[in-house]
């Protein structure tokens, strides 16, 4: 890459510009078609190996329902085609079928696995017909199927409904095999029952029970009257028989789950709840309408299983039921059952906070997905600033404090690496919030969603973070920052390189900021103009470093960005005052979600400071405790001919430390904090005296090496290793010179 000017840009005044964020004229859009300098190494990601596409695994997950292309492929090479001479040929055209796939992923072309790859492979083959045979094999070895999903605007939508889907299907499995369970054991109750009844012995039912097959050859009439007659005492009450057949009524006529794949419905029952919203005061009031049914269903449950342990007693249990209401349900009960999937903000569809925040606060269990296609809008008050969409971008730091809600902010170019935290949220028991910024929705000349979205997290303006109330009671255990990057630091920093007009290498550190962003976003390119020739670099500083500056320090200086368009000619922007000032928002911000997550937290800090404080007090009393008689002794030897400084002989003083030769090694023993540090590295040379203070007890215990060792690991830098003793020791003019600061 190399750098350059725009010769166009000549009427601008960068100053002005700067200040007022006006330029003259029809305002030119200095960064039309270019992006960040430091994306510029991503001008193809079909070229590159990484995480999208998606394939959303269908049929046995074994608790991964999503996997990247990449690491599917990479596990069919490692079955079918291990590194070696004899496999590079198939290696080759695996991965090239890959990127093929990869290619019409990104290109939009849906469709499973198994389907973009014949498509793939079948153009392959014919124009190369040695992909054929090795290919099909290949073909045939690929275990795993399901859709292919790139980073399209979509992709958090269809990423989250496949999570949650396999955590309702895993519901729906439980709630089956317990369903079963009790409904057989319910009717075999009543059948026994019918058995033993007069009815149930009657020559008709007998010959019913026998089937018309083999009807004939039995005299059900004498049959019947040989069975004994039950008594009453062991025929089911009426109470019970209805209460038995109540419960297998509402078992076998639940709306909640469907039948396992290949069992029927009954064919009276009503059709099956849909759990899937857009909005969420439907779903909250489906949650509400449905809640009654619900409680039935859990009770019948609760009936069924102490009748089919015969542990129904009348007149306990019965009292008990017959309270049992919404109010009776655990959070047990409910986590049982599906949970509501709210999709907002899709395809830039605008939606109610409100109502959202509301429906977070309800308790009900509603995972709601919030689509975000826009991080910053122009203040409302018209005065051209940039505000950040705080009805949007926020939303998870307010769903955050409300406390009991499990939430996940991500770009969603960070999905995958996200993708476990997402299925905790889903299967979390309270309601969840994933807040899933899809990239600046698309625009003439913006970069691929992908790479938008994850600007958006290098630049802080959207960054990663989690809050799960189960994981404990203290923030520490609840909240995370999750995958950020060089997460202690305030901008992400990386290394960059480039040609000067002299075609010099130039290598250097850039950092990637807000201002960065909305480089990205065309519609913020107003923030930006174009360096005017003769305008020399010396005038301008690099926004990281800019923003670090007071704001209100007065500068004929003026802020700059680096971007590049598909020439890779790197080109300096201005950057008004606008887009400086939120970036220091942007950068609050991100302050405080790092005290949040326990990074620069400033009580931490502040009661770090003050015990280092107390500690310290505390050991210079030590000291001036241990030193009366030093203290004393000049007062006393002081001559009486100094009448004129008689205070000065009263006051206390420290003694003054010994003159030392920089030759001689030493350690200055009363400032020694007993960190061990010395000790550890060779505890006959170093040993602490009767203060648990360190001193040099024994020189040639240990080599000069050690010595210097020492001193460079005393953290408070009292070793002094002087001149070395033994002149033979090997390495001697390294160490004279790593000991010089210290002597
Ligand atoms: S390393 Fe320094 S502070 Fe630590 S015990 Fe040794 S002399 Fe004391």
């Amino acid at each position: 890459m190399q750098m350059n000017v725009d010769k166009e840009a000549q009427a601008v005044d960068p100053l002005i510009f700067h200040l007022t964020g006006k330029q003259p004229g029809s305002g030119k859009d200095a960064l039309a078609g270019k992006r960040p300098a430091l994306l510029a190494a991503y001008a193809d990601l079909t070229r590159l190996r990484y995480d999208f596409p998606l394939v959303l695994i269908e049929g046995k997950t074994a608790g991964t329902p999503v996997r990247s292309l990449s690491s599917v492929i990479d596990d069919l090479l490692q079955k079918i085609a291990p590194p070696g001479m004899e496999s590079e040929q198939l290696r080759k055209m695996i991965l090239r079928i890959e990127r093929e796939i990869r290619t019409l992923a990104a290109a939009s072309e849906s469709g499973h696995l198994s389907e973009l790859w014949d498509k793939v492979a079948t153009r392959l083959e014919q124009a190369d017909e040695s992909f054929g045979k090795s290919v099909r094999i290949a073909r045939a070895a690929l275990e795993i199927d399901g859709a292919v999903l790139d980073c399209h605007a979509g992709m958090a939508t269809g990423l989250i409904t496949h999570l949650w889907s396999a955590v309702q299907e895993e519901k729906a499995q439980k709630f089956r095999a317990t369903a079963s369970r009790l409904a057989v054991k319910l009717a075999d109750i009543l059948r026994a029952d019918y058995l033993r009844s007069p009815t149930g012995r009657s020559a008709e039912s007998l010959s019913a029970a026998v089937g018309p097959a083999h009807q004939a050859l039995f005299d059900f009439s004498a049959m019947s009257d040989l069975l004994p007659k039950a008594s009453p005492r062991e025929a089911l009450s009426e109470n019970r028989r209805r209460r038995i057949e109540s419960a297998l009524a509402v078992l076998k006529g639940q709306r909640f789950f469907a039948p396992a794949a290949g069992q029927p419905r009954p064919d009276q029952a009503a059709e099956l709840y849909s759990f899937r919203f857009d909005n969420c005061a439907a779903a909250i009031s489906a949650y509400r309408a449905r809640l009654p049914e619900l409680t039935e269903l859990v009770k019948a449950m609760s009936i069924a299983e102490l009748e089919s342990d015969g542990a129904y007693i009348d007149g306990k249990h019965d009292v008990i039921f017959s309270g049992f209401d919404a109010g009776s349900l655990s959070p047990h009960d409910t986590a049982l059952f599906p949970d509501y999937l709210i999709t907002l903000g899709k395809d830039g569809a605008s939606f109610d906070k409100a109502a959202l925040m509301t429906a977070l606060s309800s308790e009900a269990p509603l995972k709601i997905l919030v689509n975000i296609d826009d991080l910053v809008e122009e203040s409302p008050t018209g005065d051209g600033h940039i505000a950040s969409d705080v009805r949007s971008a926020q939303l998870a730091s307010l769903a955050t404090g409300l406390g009991e809600v499990f939430v996940v902010q991500s770009a969603s170019s960070n999905l995958y690496q996200l993708r476990e935290r997402l299925q905790r949220g889903l299967s979390f028991g309270g309601p969840a919030l994933f807040s899933v910024f899809s990239g600046v929705a698309a625009q003439a000349g913006s970069l691929p969603l992908y790479l938008s979205a994850a600007a958006a997290m290098q630049s802080r303006t959207f960054p990663a973070f989690s809050y799960d109330p189960s994981a404990g009671s203290d923030m520490a255990s609840r909240f995370s920052l999750e995958n950020n990057p060089q997460v202690d630091a305030d901008w992400t920093v990386h290394a960059f390189e480039y040609a000067d007009p002299q075609m010099q290498r130039i290598k250097q550190e850039s950092a990637f900021t807000f201002v960065d962003f909305l480089v990205c976003d065309p519609r913020r390119h107003g923030h930006f103009v174009a360096v005017p020739r003769g305008f020399g670099i010396e005038r301008m500083i690099p926004v990281a470093q800019w923003i670090a500056q007071p704001s209100d320090q007065s500068s004929d200086k003026v802020p700059y960005v680096v971007a590049t368009g598909s020439d890779n000619v790197l080109f300096r922007a201005i950057v008004d005052e606008r887009a400086i000032s939120a970036a220091r928002r942007c950068l609050e911000t991100w302050h405080r979600l790092q005290e949040f997550g326990g990074v620069h937290n400033s009580h931490a800090e502040r009661l770090l400071k003050r015990e280092r404080e107390i500690w310290e007090e505390q050991k210079r009393q030590e000291l001036a405790s241990l030193q009366p008689a030093a203290v004393a002794a000049p007062a006393v030897a002081a001559p009486a001919s100094t009448p004129a400084q008689p205070a000065a002989a009263t006051q206390p003083e420290v003694a003054a430390a010994p003159e030392r030769s920089p030759d001689e090694a030493y350690i200055e023993t009363e400032r020694c904090s007993t960190c061990n540090e010395c000790t550890q590295i060779n505890d006959r040379m170093f040993t602490y005296n009767a203060n648990k203070q360190a001193y040099i007890a024994d020189i040639k215990a240990g080599t000069y090496a050690q010595l210097v060792e020492a001193a460079e690991s005393c953290q408070l830098g009292i070793i002094h290793p002087g001149k070395p003793i033994n002149k033979g020791e090997p390495g001697l003019e390294d160490l004279i010179k790593r000991a010089e600061p210290f002597l």
